[in-house]
């Protein structure tokens, strides 16, 4: 067996292990104003309950946990499980994409996986998070699509950010409150311009119903719910399921 075949995969997990890291981080602090751009990156740097500065070897996903045996070495506090847990399951994303040749699959659902958390807690989808999304499907779309795919997912999805863009202000002149928010208009888009129509109508309505029988289930009728999320997850389930009959047929 070819070396390569194993070493690929070990370093897309380490690659997967870090990115993951740091959306952990960003989730964590999420709306935080930072004074320099750069602390965006190196906020995971010092320890999370003494706050002293950590050492290279301390920083190394999954294997610091590990080697540590889950306490920080500054406090000896119990380090936070979540931290190996997403880790872990980042590095398992990126291993299985390099495995099937699916790196793209596994970037985009930790991406997906993100928005779902994030919209869920703060109600809110990051900007950064929505453009990410909208540069792969564009990407996706001009490497694998032909033009008039392409032209027909993009008259859907500029048609269904109007009607959308119109309740958006239509509920906001008459209620005084936004009915849809403006970053799930863009994931709309987003998922119109990918799966054009009639599997994002599907996938629409999927995202609806769920959304409706939570609201159901839970009774938190007057609550603010998060839709965003709903769209995310069915947006990773219906491309797993293309993916995988696409490997299978
Ligand atoms: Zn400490």
């Amino acid at each position: 067996m070819n070396g390569l075949y194993l070493l690929i995969p070990i370093l897309s997990g380490i690659v997967g292990a870090i990115f993951t890291s740091w959306l952990v981080q960003e989730y964590d602090n999420y709306g935080k104003k930072y004074s320099h751009f750069s602390d965006r990156f190196t906020k995971r740097s010092q320890c999370d309950f003494c706050q002293k500065k950590l050492k290279f070897y301390e920083l190394m996903p999954i294997f610091s946990f590990i080697l540590q045996g889950g306490k920080s070495r500054c406090c000896d506090k119990s380090l936070r499980k979540k931290y190996i847990v997403f880790e872990g399951l980042g590095a398992l994303i990126f291993m299985v994409g390099a495995l099937y040749s699916l790196i793209n699959i596994s970037i985009l659902a930790l991406l997906l996986i993100f928005l779902i958390f994030v919209d869920e807690r703060y109600k809110e989808i990051a900007l950064w998070n929505n453009l990410s999304l909208l540069f792969w499907v564009l990407h996706e779309v001009t490497y694998r699509f032909e033009f008039n795919e392409i032209m027909a997912n993009l008259i859907g999805a500029v048609s269904v950010t109007l009607v959308l863009v119109f309740i958006y202000f239509f509920y906001r002149a008459t209620r005084k409150r936004e009915g849809i928010g403006i970053g799930d208009i863009i994931l709309l888009f987003t998922t119109f311009l990918y799966f054009g129509v009639p599997l994002s109508l599907y996938l629409l309505i999927a995202a609806s119903l769920s959304l409706i029988v939570k609201i159901i289930v839970t009774r938190k009728y007057k609550d603010e719910h998060a839709f965003g999320s709903w769209i995310a997850g069915f947006f990773l389930i219906f491309t797993v399921f293309q993916e995988f009959y696409e490997i299978v047929g």
